[in-house]
């Protein structure tokens, strides 16, 4: 090893990219989290784990800027790059993504499909599809009266990513320090310890250096044996952000609530009553599907709710990526790399 001496805080989503990036380019690495391993999924886990693993750069749009919009572009062809690299398989998609609405919500999908063609000039924008036409492509929704394809969008299964770049990283020298929290990430030290280049990924727990609150959400893992869904679906409806993402086996994540507060409790009957109901409306069959797992957890986000990456000599930090995570993390990992000159250092 060559390369400098590099320490990161924090072990999700980020800490991982992170940590296997740099590892591959020849940097001794080490991580610092308070979980108690790889797979520790005890809250308070990461966010990353249980994210519905959505990349939609288009449909995000509705509340992100083109900013988030430019990296979420970028980071579907880095997933698409890297996952095959990593040493196990990778459930990730690019097959587009439809959007739904019900007769009665035609209005707020107009307000949205406005605001989308307002923002988002520069990228392919919502196609719409008849109602055939959403047949052929997902036989099983039934319920929708206005569909729209939104090309180019995809999904990567969060928990298979987390556990596959943990082991690559490993595989690749990184050392682990689990059950070890970090209270100051400064430039070159991590709690007094030293590094050449320090990054500060902690999301929630990197307070007080940064304003980050935490915005709970709250998904269900649904098993329906034989339900064929091939993409993920995304319903406009007047209260629920609702969206349907098909994993193996047969299993759809119907996600999630956003509500202001840092709560971790257990999902809410009346979340699960509405994502349930509002994911039924469209894909009748999941009526005899199984309730695998519920999970609360809480996203990163800072007053603006948009991503901050700040770099200076010996510490990056990285933050607030919100609800959009998985969607700009590899982007955002290569602008880090980039800015620190890390990258080219080896
Ligand atoms: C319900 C839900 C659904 C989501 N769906 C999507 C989606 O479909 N698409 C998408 O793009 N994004 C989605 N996200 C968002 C995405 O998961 C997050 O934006 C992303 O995980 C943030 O990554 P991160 O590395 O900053 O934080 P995290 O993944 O939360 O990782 C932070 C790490 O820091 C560690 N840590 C905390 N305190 C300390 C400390 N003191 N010292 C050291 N380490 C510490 C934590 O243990 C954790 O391992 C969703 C999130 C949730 C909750």
């Amino acid at each position: 090893m060559n390369g400098r001496h590099i320490g990161i805080a924090g072990a999700g989503l980020l800490g991982r990219l992170l940590a296997w990036r740099l590892s591959a380019a020849g940097h001794r690495v080490e991580v610092f989290d308070p979980a108690a391993g790889p797979d520790d999924r005890t809250p308070p886990q990461a966010a990353g784990w249980t994210a519905a693993g959505m990349l939609s750069p288009i449909a995000e749009l509705e509340t992100a800027d083109l900013a988030t919009a430019r990296r979420g572009w970028r980071s579907l062809d880095l997933w698409a790059e890297w996952l095959p690299r990593l040493p196990r398989q990778v459930d990730f998609r690019r097959q587009c993504s439809l959007l739904l609405a019900h007769r009665a919500d035609a209005g707020s999908a107009q307000r949205l499909l406005a605001v989308l063609a307002a923002k988002g000039a520069a990228w392919p924008g919502p196609q719409p599809l008849s109602l055939p036409q959403l047949a052929e492509l997902e036989p099983a929704v039934h319920g929708p009266a206005l569909a729209w394809l939104l090309p180019g969008e995809g999904q990567v299964h969060a928990v298979q990513a987390m556990q596959a770049l943990a082991e690559a990283a490993t595989a690749q020298g990184v050392r682990w320090h689990w059950q070890q929290p970090v209270t100051e990430a400064e430039p070159g030290r991590l709690d007094g310890r030293r590094f050449d280049h320090v990054f500060d990924v902690r999301g929630l727990g990197a307070r007080p250096a940064l304003p980050v609150r935490g915005v709970r959400g709250e998904v269900a893992w649904v098993q329906a044996r034989g339900l064929v869904l091939n993409r993920p679906l995304r319903l406009l409806h007047p209260r629920w952000r609702v969206y349907l993402v098909p994993r193996p086996d047969d299993v759809v994540l119907v996600g999630a609530t956003e509500i202001e507060s840092e709560d971790r409790s257990p999902v809410s009957v009346r979340s699960l009553l509405g994502l349930l109901s509002a994911a039924h409306s469209v894909l009748p069959e999941l009526a005899e599907g199984r309730v695998l797992h519920l999970e609360t957890n809480l996203r990163p986000a800072l007053p603006d709710n948009l991503p901050c990456l700040h770099t200076q000599p010996g510490l990056t930090r990285i933050n607030g990526l919100f609800r959009h995570g998985w969607l700009l993390a590899p982007a955002m990992v290569e602008e880090a790399l980039a800015a620190s000159t890390l990258e080219s250092l080896v």
